[in-house]
């Protein structure tokens, strides 16, 4: 049979709210058209992130309850160590309570004033704590990875050449290099293996260790499994040991591929990193076996880690990506290519062509969407990446892309049906849409609260 659907049965529900055009355009008002700034309960469908957002299975409930709360060494660690093991083959394992604490504790414990951390590109949590710690964060990306339409099967790859030059340049400040995958900056697009084993490679001849971002290590060793020749035949478990298997450590949000709603870890074969790392989280997040986590999240991630790698939940997770694109590429809409592991991007510069990029195409996107169909997406443009230059203008971000991320095992087929009649709604009225004017903004990280009004 050709139809891919839900590997699973629905055994709870949770109600959405259907609200009218003029409920949602008053929203918008109250929200001073920031979506940011709406209630959840109002966003029909919610498409703001995949962190943290997915729903658990009746194993992971079922473990939830196994959840063993002593303070230290508790069964519940046990599990989620060997769990880990299992996959990474890591010597040392520590939870924290999301991926940015094992960032921050790795920056604090490894990085000082003036070291240089290559990665293939840096997610926004990773970059600030290299930063805060005084390192300069630099993103490798191979050009490929940066063009929107560009279908190369591992846009996420990092540039073998650009890494031998960084090295060249700064190999003495190097403590060490980071590979995030799959690449959530750009577009959530895949690395292959023959990449990472190559970094590796380079890296062995200086002596720097590689760290793995491996917050969507699953969607990844589906991607090597479907794309990468020689991996047909092998199960997602042996591919994702494979991949680590080439890293000296790893950092990991499991509020993505640990199907948990929230959780992290960092991991390491080091001692000499292990034990700084521990005395740090015992500081910050913990004891470590339990690191900022309840006992039963410990369960909860043990199952969820597996879950992530089982076959045919990547094929239909997969199969929601493509589904949602396929349909839109058919009606000429535009959006970056090829899919992406966890989301969609909409191109709001084509989309939006009649709205200058200073007066936020993404944001007229988002709030057409969600104003036709209360569906919750994120601008990724000039305003959530736009600079300010040496005589106070405002420059423009080369791409202004509309995000929708999907949470696991949360929609269904009729909910991506009804999501591609909203855009195209939108999409067919797209000249009635304005663009926007900032009224109000913080000097840092200003999309998450700022204030937009419509330019009549
Ligand atoms: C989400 C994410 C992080 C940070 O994890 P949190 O659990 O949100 O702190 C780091 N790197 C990547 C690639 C991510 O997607």
């Amino acid at each position: 049979m050709k139809t891919i659907f839900e590997p699973f049965r629905i055994k709870m529900t949770e109600p959405i709210r259907i609200t009218t055009k003029g409920e949602r355009i008053k929203k918008l008002e109250e929200a001073h058209q920031n979506v940011f700034l709406i209630d959840a309960e109002f966003c029909t469908i919610d498409l703001l992130t995949d962190s943290g957002t997915g729903a658990m299975s009746s194993r992971q409930w079922a473990a939830l309850m196994m959840g063993d709360e002593s303070y230290a060494g508790s069964k519940s660690w046990k599990k989620f160590e060997a769990t880990i093991k299992d996959i990474t083959g890591a010597k040392h394992v520590f939870p924290t309570h999301q991926g940015r604490a094992a960032e921050s504790l790795l920056a604090l414990t490894q990085v000082k004033e003036g070291d240089v951390i290559p990665n293939n590109s840096h997610f926004d949590t990773t970059r600030a704590n290299m930063q805060f710690a005084g390192a300069l964060p630099l993103d490798l990306l191979t050009d490929e990875g940066l063009d929107p339409e560009n279908e190369a099967p591992f846009k996420g790859n990092m540039d073998i050449d650009k890494l031998k030059n960084c090295i060249a340049e700064y190999k003495e400040r190097i403590p060490f290099c980071m590979i995030t995958v799959t690449n959530n900056t750009g577009g959530g697009q895949p690395v292959s293996m023959a990449n990472i084993k190559a970094v590796k490679k380079v890296l062995d001849e200086h002596g720097i260790p590689l760290v793995m971002d491996a917050c969507r290590f699953a969607e990844n060793s589906y991607f090597i499994h479907e794309r990468e020749e020689g991996y047909q035949d092998k199960e997602l478990i042996d591919i994702a040991r494979e991949m680590f298997s080439y890293v000296d450590a790893a950092t990991m949000s499991l509020k993505k591929d640990g199907l948990a709603n929230i959780g992290g870890f960092f991991i390491c074969n080091d001692d000499e990193w292990a034990e700084p790392f521990k005395n740090a989280l015992i500081l910050r997040e913990g004891f470590p076996t339990y690191g900022g986590l309840a006992g039963r999240d410990l369960e909860v991630i043990s199952v969820g880690l597996m879950e992530a790698l089982e076959y045919d939940y990547q094929v239909y997770r997969h199969a929601t990506v493509e589904y949602l694109l396929k349909k839109l590429v058919e009606k000429g809409i535009p959006v970056m290519r090829p899919g992406g592991g966890h989301a969609v991007f909409l191109d709001a510069k084509r989309f939006m062509d009649h709205i200058d990029p200073l007066q936020y195409p993404g944001i007229a996107l988002v709030n057409a969407l969600y104003e036709e169909g209360g569906i919750r997406g994120v601008e990724l443009g000039s305003v959530m990446f736009g600079q300010i230059d040496d005589e106070g203008k405002e420059q423009a971000s080369p791409l202004e892309l509309v995000r929708l991320a999907f949470p696991r095992r949360v929609y269904t087929q009729s909910h991506f049906d009804y999501m591609i009649e909203v855009i195209e709604e939108v999409w067919n009225k797209r000249k009635t849409f304005p663009g926007y004017t900032i009224v109000k903004q913080p000097k840092l990280l200003r999309h998450f609260s700022c204030h937009f009004e419509k330019i009549k």
